[in-house]
């Protein structure tokens, strides 16, 4: 990419939480092969990020993108209104396999934000069905769930910065964040603030939402299996529906192929997206029941009402089957397990330095949590020249490589935090 390109972008072009006036530096990339991101002046670096959760086989796979090409000559997209078509079909059988016996029913979207959207108002349609005005949604705080709007409303209010749409944003209901953390010992106080919550305002509550286990871009925090289970009890003995939003932690991140697994219990509806076409595509899923689904259907509407214009695009289903066939063949498990070992040698020693308030792992996710809050620029220069991609925000600096990573450049991504958290200059002043 030419100096000017660079220039056009830094003009023109909005980037993530980006400034137009005033933006952080890009990185021009050209190129991307299993855990390498090639940058225009040549330079190679390890892949910490898997494009925020996404490419859990890497970068370029060759069966990704032979399911792509092929599909390609068949047809990239056809609309879904009235038409069916076989790479939805596939794929959808194997969601409704590799999910909870429950969850039968599936609704396709583009983006996990729009999964979240659909999630929302399937909860609002089944109490409308069933008669009953519930228009509250009940959430934890610390949570993430996505930047449009219904997706935002129930995002942690300080992180997401509700103040800012205040009077636009619907107010929901928000349970403390669970301290108890995922390997500690359980204590039930832990899900007061919950359960309190869920039994004053049950009869005006749709649902709860929340992601299940790892609270990610919201804290990058690991909580209490128990309390996931506590959750899914409350909201049975009061009658709320559990949605959850498992963008992140689907497909295998945490250990267990699903985190709701960690806690054994079916959400009631479930939403999907981020690895779901091995970061090739955009593309999500929101499963729910046949009880849920026919409720929706049997109300005054009559369906559902949502169809977006690229819904079950078959380029993006094509390459999501051949994703989930890759995972069905089972290497992920053994792969995680041994990322998970591997940061937890390299970053649990970190809990001791001065700089570090917290180190903590659960399967290929490591973060490190900082005392100051980084310098973006400045860190991401370092890591850049130490051959690296990481992305931190605020206080944390974490890990979610690619599955397939090799312990050598695993051990590149772990060294250069090791180095950042020696450098004060990358830190914010106390
Ligand atoms: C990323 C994320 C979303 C939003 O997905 P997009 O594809 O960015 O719209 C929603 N929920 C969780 C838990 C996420 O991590």
């Amino acid at each position: 990419m030419t100096p000017s390109d660079l220039a056009f972008d830094r003009h023109h072009i909005w980037h993530p939480y980006t400034s137009m006036t005033n933006p952080l530096p890009c990185y021009p990339v050209v190129a991307a092969q299993g855990t390498s991101l090639q940058l225009s002046d040549g330079r190679q670096l390890v892949d910490g990020m898997s494009s925020w959760w996404a490419a859990i086989h890497g970068y370029n796979h060759p069966r990704l993108n032979q399911a792509m090409q092929q599909q390609i000559g068949q047809m990239s997209h056809v609309m879904f209104g009235g038409i069916t078509h076989p790479s939805a079909v596939a794929l959808c059988r194997k969601l409704v396999e590799m999910t909870p016996a429950a969850l039968e029913c599936v609704f396709l979207a583009d983006s996990g934000s729009v999964a979240v959207e659909v999630s929302m108002k399937m909860a609002l349609q089944y109490w409308q069905a069933r008669g009953e005005k519930r228009q509250q949604f009940l959430t934890l705080r610390n949570g993430y769930h996505g930047d449009t709007f219904a997706a935002m409303s129930v995002c942690d209010p300080q992180n997401s910065m509700h103040s800012l749409y205040q009077g636009y944003l619907p107010s929901h209901r928000f349970a403390d964040a669970p301290q108890c953390r995922f390997d500690d010992n359980w204590l039930a106080r832990d899900a007061d603030s919950f359960e309190q919550l869920i039994s004053t305002h049950k009869s005006s509550l749709a649902a709860v939402i929340l992601e299940p286990i790892v609270q990610g871009a919201g804290g990058m925090r690991f909580y209490h299996p128990r309390y996931l289970q506590r959750v899914r009890e409350l909201c049975d003995q009061h009658q709320v529906l559990l949605i959850a939003d498992e963008i992140a932690t689907g497909f295998g991140r945490t250990g267990k192929l699903f985190a709701c697994e960690h806690a054994g219990i079916t959400p009631d509806i479930l939403c999907v997206g981020k690895a779901l076409t091995g970061g090739t595509m955009t593309l999500s899923a929101t499963l729910t029941t046949r009880q849920v689904a026919e409720t929706i259907s049997n109300g005054a509407a009559g369906c559902f009402m949502h169809g977006p214009t690229f819904m079950g695009n078959p380029l993006a289903c094509a390459v999501a089957s051949e994703s989930l066939a890759i995972l069905a063949e089972n290497h992920w498990p053994a792969q995680v397990a041994s990322i998970e070992q591997q940061l937890q040698s390299a970053l649990l020693p970190l809990r001791d330095h001065p700089h570090v308030a917290d180190a903590r792992v659960l399967g290929a996710i490591g973060v490190i949590e900082t005392h100051q809050p980084v310098k973006m620029a400045d860190i991401q220069q370092f890591f850049v020249e130490q051959g690296v991609w990481i992305r931190p925000f605020g206080r944390l600096i974490y890990l979610m490589p690619p599955y397939v990573i090799e312990p050598s450049a695993l051990k590149q991504l772990t060294d250069a935090i090791i180095a950042a958290v020696e450098q004060p200059v990358l830190f914010q002043a106390r």
